[in-house]
C-alpha cells in the first residue's frame, strides 16, 4: 500500500451486500468468498467493518463472526454495528437486542455503535427505547467505544439532532456524486450541517447501491477517455474519499473482484482535480438524462397542491428507485419516501385537480406519474 495522503478518508468494509450463494436468498452468505475478502481487506492495512442487526435478514453479524472474529485477534479490527430502532421500542428490547448482537458477533465489545436510521419514520421507537440514553449507557459500561447514528433525512432534522445530542461522536450519511444536490436526499446540505458541528462523517452508499458502478454507455466512455484503466465505481469512490470532513467511506462490496478494485482505488488514491470533477458532473448529467421522469425539481407544481404532495421529491426518489439495481426485500428510496411523506400528502392522496400540471413548465403529466410513484413506492 502507498502511504495515505494526509486527511484522506479511510475505506471501510460495509457488510450489507455480502456475496451470496443463492441470489434470491439474502441469508445465503458465501462464507469462503467473504473470508477471502476479509483477508484481502486486512492485508491492505485496513480494519473498519460496518454491520447491522438487520443486514442480510439478521445474518450479517453472525457471518462476520465466522469470517473475521473467529479468525483474527481482536486488536486487528474494529467493528461497528447498530441499534435497530425499526425493531425496538422499549429500553428492555434494546438491551435484549444488544446482548444478542454481542453474542452473534462474538466481538466482546463494539468499537462503534450507531442508532440505526435516525429519522421521522422511527421517531416514536427512538423515544420509546430512549435510544440516545441507551447508547450513552453502553459507552459508560465500556461495551461500546464510540457512539453515533446513521441518518436518512434532511438537514433541518440533522441540525436538531446534533444540537440536542452533542455526545454523538460521528454521523453516517448517504453521500455520492449523484445525490449531492438531489432534493430528496440532500447530501451536500447534510454534509455542510455535519461540518458546521465539526462532527466526523462516515459515508454510506458512495456508489449509490451499485448504480454508479454500472453507468450508461456514454458516461462510461467519458470515464474511459480520461482514464482507461479506472472503473466507473472507482470514480465514485474517489469523489467521496476526497471530500472534506469525511472520516470513513463504507463500500458495500459483494465480491473479491469488487474488493480488489476498491483497494486499488484506495491505495492509488489521488483527489479528483478540476478537470476530473467536470467529468463527474458530465457523467451525472448523462445519468440524470436517463431517468424515468424528466422533472427538473423546480417545485412550481407544489405551490397550489391542496394535498401538500411533495411532487418533486417523490419523482426524484422514484427515479433513483427505477435506476438502482434491485435489492431483495427492501429499498432505501422507499425508506426516504416514507420519511419525506410524513406530515404531507402521499402520491396516492392526489385528488387529480390538475393544479400541478397547469404550473409545470416541463408539461409533465404529473397526475399519471404520481400513480406510478404510488404503485412503486407505497407497496
Ligand atoms: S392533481 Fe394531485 S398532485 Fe396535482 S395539485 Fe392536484 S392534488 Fe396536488
Ligand atoms: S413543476 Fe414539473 S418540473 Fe417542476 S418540480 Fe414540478 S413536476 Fe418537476
Amino acid at each position: 500500500m502507498k502511504p495515505v495522503p494526509y486527511a484522506m478518508a479511510e475505506l471501510g468494509f460495509g457488510l450489507m451486500r455480502l456475496p451470496l450463494t443463492d441470489p434470491s436468498d439474502q441469508t445465503s452468505i458465501d462464507l469462503p468468498q467473504l473470508e477471502k475478502m476479509v483477508d484481502m481487506y486486512l492485508d491492505a492495512g485496513l480494519d473498519y467493518f460496518d454491520t447491522a442487526y438487520l443486514y442480510h435478514g439478521t445474518c450479517s453479524e453472525s457471518a462476520i463472526k465466522k469470517a473475521l472474529v473467529d479468525r483474527y485477534p481482536r486488536e486487528k479490527y474494529r467493528i461497528a454495528t447498530k441499534l435497530p430502532i425499526m425493531k425496538v421500542s422499549t429500553p428492555e428490547e434494546a438491551e435484549s437486542v444488544f446482548e444478542e448482537q454481542l453474542s452473534k458477533t462474538g466481538a466482546g465489545y463494539f468499537d462503534s455503535y450507531l442508532i440505526h436510521n435516525v429519522s421521522e419514520n422511527y421517531w416514536d421507537n427512538l423515544i420509546g427505547c430512549d435510544a440516545f440514553a441507551f447508547v450513552r449507557r453502553k459507552k459508560a459500561e465500556g461495551k461500546v467505544k464510540r457512539i453515533g447514528f446513521s441518518f436518512h433525512s434532511g438537514p433541518e432534522m440533522l441540525e436538531k439532532v446534533l444540537r440536542e445530542h452533542p455526545e454523538m461522536e460521528f454521523v453516517q450519511l448517504q453521500v455520492n456524486y449523484l445525490d449531492m444536490d438531489d432534493p430528496a436526499i440532500e447530501s451536500r446540505k447534510n454534509l455542510e450541517v455535519a461540518r458546521s458541528f465539526g462532527i466526523p462523517v462516515i459515508v454510506m452508499e458512495p456508489v449509490k447501491g451499485g448504480m454508479l458502478a454500472d453507468v450508461p454507455a456514454e458516461a462510461r466512455e467519458l470515464f474511459e477517455e480520461k482514464s482507461p484503466e479506472s472503473s466507473a465505481a472507482s470514480w465514485a469512490l474517489r469523489y467521496v474519499l476526497g471530500l472534506d470532513g469525511v472520516e470513513t467511506v463504507l463500500s458495500g462490496m459483494s465480491s473479491a473482484e469488487q474488493m480488489e478494485d476498491n483497494l486499488r482505488t484506495y491505495s492509488g488514491f489521488r483527489k479528483l482535480d478540476g478537470d476530473e470533477l467536470e467529468t463527474i458532473e458530465k457523467a451525472a448529467e448523462i445519468i440524470n438524462s436517463k431517468v424515468a421522469i424528466k422533472c427538473t425539481g423546480c417545485r412550481y407544481c407544489m405551490k397550489d397542491c391542496p394535498q401538500d404532495i411533495r411532487i418533486a421529491d417523490y419523482f426524484s426518489l422514484y427515479n433513483s428507485e427505477c435506476l438502482c439495481p434491485p435489492r431483495l426485500g427492501w429499498s432505501i428510496y422507499r425508506l426516504y419516501y416514507r420519511s419525506k411523506s410524513r406530515g404531507h400528502g402521499k402520491a396516492s392522496d392526489c385528488l387529480e385537480c390538475g393544479n400541478c400540471e397547469l404550473n409545470c413548465p416541463q408539461g409533465l403529466p404529473v397526475i399519471d406519474y404520481l400513480k406510478d410513484v404510488a404503485e412503486k413506492m407505497e407497496k
